[in-house]
């Protein structure tokens, strides 16, 4: 394996693990014998039929999915199901309960409110998103059409320990920064979707892992690619899918699976934040956490350095020293180091290094 010159700690599209970009380019032009490219391949074809089909199954061992989910691959983005979600599953005179931990799940709200009336079971924003808490201390009405969390807050950097039991409502999740970064017990989603731009592939797929029957509420006038019904029946080749993402998806999760699947994930996780949230709390102040130390995120870390000078500085510079994405969200400012599964500990590592030397050299 080439030894990459730069750690990329972009929030997304983010870092691949460099063993899949490899394979990807060893396969590119002559896949696997075929002669031309499987960019070039039909989506009706046995080949990419069984591409695909590898990448489900491997999603499926990876999450413990049984058969009363349907694994799905489509377009729009995690954007996109903001609306698709409320279209297919809102019930009339139901409400949608919404938990708001930031940016994401404000989108969320919005296009929901479209469609039907939204009550905010936790709202975040009177700590300006520091904070989640325990989620066993939310109340869910059980006469509502579902609930919503996001599993992580890519923009604000915090990351649900533990999710609500929501009694008989179904529970929905938007779980595009963390999706297959630790285990997580998935009978306790009804929906589940995630962007595969972070953690589990490029940019240009969305998957969505959906409760068969829930699929089945769906009302009448609801066009036919915005249900999910649709997509099912049509094993996600109602219109030509993203083929190219979607084998790019099976690479990772084929990495995954090499490393240790979602155990693995989370001990490599879980290793790299707590040595970062180490020297961050460790520095006497000079590096600031913007999130409550129990709802901290494994994936996305932010903090703030004392001045804004000094944080451009701290970007400008760990740029130059081959650490590069670091400049935290436009809408919070600060700092903003992104370890999603394929970054190595040994950039976690360069990075605390580079925030030591910085330290020394600017305090
Ligand atoms: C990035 C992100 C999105 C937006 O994803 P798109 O695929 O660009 O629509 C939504 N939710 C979360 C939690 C994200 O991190």
């Amino acid at each position: 394996m080439a030894d990459p010159k730069i750690f990329n700690f972009h929030a997304g599209p983010a870092t691949l693990p460099r063993e899949v970009i490899l394979k990807a380019q060893a396969e590119f032009a002559d896949f696997r014998g075929l002669g031309y490219s499987l960019l070039e391949e039909s989506h009706r074809s046995k080949l990419f039929i069984e591409i695909q089909q590898h990448t489900e199954q491997n999603i499926r061992e990876l999450m413990g999915l049984d058969d009363s989910y349907a694994v799905l691959f489509l377009q729009g983005g995690a954007s996109l199901q903001f609306a698709m979600l409320p279209m297919n599953l809102a019930l009339p005179g139901k409400p949608m309960l919404y938990c708001d931990t930031g940016h994401w799940s404000n989108k969320a709200i919005k296009e929901a409110k479209l469609f039907g009336d939204v009550k905010t079971v936790y709202d975040g924003k009177a700590s300006n998103y520091s904070h989640i808490g325990d989620p066993a201390d939310w109340v869910f009405p059980q006469d509502a059409s579902y609930a919503y969390v996001c599993s992580n807050n890519t923009i604000y950097g915090s990351q649900y320990r533990t999710f609500p039991d929501t009694g008989a409502v179904p529970l929905v999740a938007d779980m595009s920064s963390d999706i297959m970064s630790r285990p997580v017990d998935m009978k306790k989603f009804s929906l589940i979707f995630a962007g595969a731009q972070k953690n589990i592939g490029p940019a240009g797929v969305t998957l969505v892992v959906i409760r068969k029957d829930l699929a089945a509420r769906v009302g009448a006038k609801v066009p036919t690619m915005l249900k999910y019904s649709t997509h099912i029946e049509n094993d996600s080749a109602f219109n030509t899918p993203p083929t190219f993402t979607i084998y790019m998806m099976g690479l990772v999760t084929d990495w995954i699976k090499a490393n240790g699947g979602l155990e693995g994930m989370g001990r490599l996780n879980t290793a790299k934040s707590q040595a970062l949230y180490h020297c961050i709390d460790d520095s006497a102040g000079y590096y600031r956490g913007t999130v409550d130390a129990a709802d901290r995120s494994q994936m996305n870390v932010t903090f703030r350095l004392t001045s804004e000078a000094l944080e451009e500085k701290f970007v400008k510079e760990s740029k130059a020293a081959g650490l590069i994405g670091l400049k935290g969200h436009r809408a919070v400012g600060g700092i903003r180091a992104s370890i999603y599964n394929a970054m190595p500990l040994e950039g976690v590592e360069r990075l605390i290094d580079f925030m030591h030397a910085f330290q020394t050299a600017n305090a």
